[in-house]
């Protein structure tokens, strides 16, 4: 394995940052260092390489992940809105360990948030990050580490782990350990932190001419219209059933993994043809908004195989069919 190690670690020059982004814009995954962690990059304009990043760190669930930039000009690629007080803290403090929830473009696929319509975004202030950055466009990136193990603060953390999975890395030297970035979102202008982190509450308040900033309860809803702490689900009751269209109604909408079911339904997604888990990831939001949106009362989602990727679907379904 230090073999694969010594082979893949990228130094962090002109053409090691090319090699990397060259992977990524074919859609593939590279890892690089930021001033928190060492980040799993991958498009953020790109499902299908969305997903790559949760089968490589083999995580059982769909989390929204923060979309890296490198300049204001890629802030407007990715978010719809910015208000006031969220421009005002970008200036303030970017590039740097804050995260800012906005409105999502259309172009910034539902797999990179989870079905919300808000996206994370960040400027780091890396500086191999941002010449990455610059070369690729915006990335989704969470840490580059398999699901439950420690996060990486070196490219040697990043190769013992994801070095086996083909993931390669840039060498930035040691990250500053254990700070993650503060998340904050906006309730009719107003900042509310989501999660606390490397940039002080207090900071963000004086900034921003408050006394203090609200923080989120966990879990709690952020009460701007269709903003969730929470992930999103959808408003229509959720069945799970074996594949085969047998036990839904005429007129429900209907997610099917391979094979478009027998029947009159009001909708109906196919996630994958080919039967492919890591596509199958990249549509699932989506296709759950196209059912959400169809009309029907109720949606009827097949389960997929319970290995790899499909166990991050199963467990949104799961979800959403517990509510
Ligand atoms: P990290 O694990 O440090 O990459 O941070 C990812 C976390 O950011 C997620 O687990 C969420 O808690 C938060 N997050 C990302 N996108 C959103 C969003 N659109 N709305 C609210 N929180 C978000
Ligand atoms: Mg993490």
């Amino acid at each position: 394995m230090l073999k694969v190690a010594i082979m893949k670690a990228l130094r962090p020059d002109a053409r090691g940052l090319a090699r990397a982004a060259a992977v990524i814009k074919r859609g593939g995954l590279a890892a690089f260092p930021t001033e928190t962690v060492y980040g799993l990059g991958a498009s953020a304009f790109d499902p299908a390489a969305a997903a790559g990043i949760f089968e490589a760190k083999g995580r059982p669930h769909f989390d929204p992940l923060i979309v890296h930039i490198s300049g204001l000009r890629q802030l407007r690629s990715v978010a719809a809105e910015v208000p006031p007080a969220a421009a005002l803290l970008a200036r303030r403090f970017w590039p740097g360990p804050l995260t800012l929830v906005l409105k999502k473009r259309t172009s910034v696929p539902d797999i990179i948030t989870s079905g919300l319509p808000t996206v994370a975004v960040r400027m780091p202030a890396h500086p191999v990050a941002v010449r990455l950055i610059k070369l690729t466009g915006p990335l989704a990136a969470p840490s580059a580490n398999r699901f439950g193990a420690l996060s990486p603060t070196t490219a040697e953390h990043v190769l013992r782990q994801l070095g086996p999975r083909g993931v390669i890395v840039i060498d930035g030297g040691p990250a500053r350990h254990g700070i993650e970035s503060t998340i904050v979102s906006f309730d009719r202008g107003r900042p509310v932190i989501l999660r606390r982190g490397a940039l002080p509450d207090a900071e963000i308040a004086a900034a921003c001419g408050l006394r203090k900033v609200r923080l989120a309860r966990p879990g709690a809803r952020v009460r701007a219209p269709g903003q969730f702490r929470t992930h999103y689900a959808p408003s229509v009751p959720l069945k799970l059933i074996k594949p085969g269209a047998a036990a839904a109604p005429r007129g429900a909408a209907y997610l099917a993994f391979r094979r478009r079911p027998e029947g009159e339904f009001r909708r109906v997604e196919v996630l994958s043809q080919s039967g492919d888990l890591r596509e199958a990831a990249a549509n699932l939001f989506s296709a759950l908004h196209r059912l959400e949106m169809s009309g029907a009362k109720v949606i009827y989602a097949e389960r997929v195989p319970a290995r790899g990727l499909g166990l991050g679907i199963l467990d949104r379904l799961r979800r959403a069919a517990a509510r």
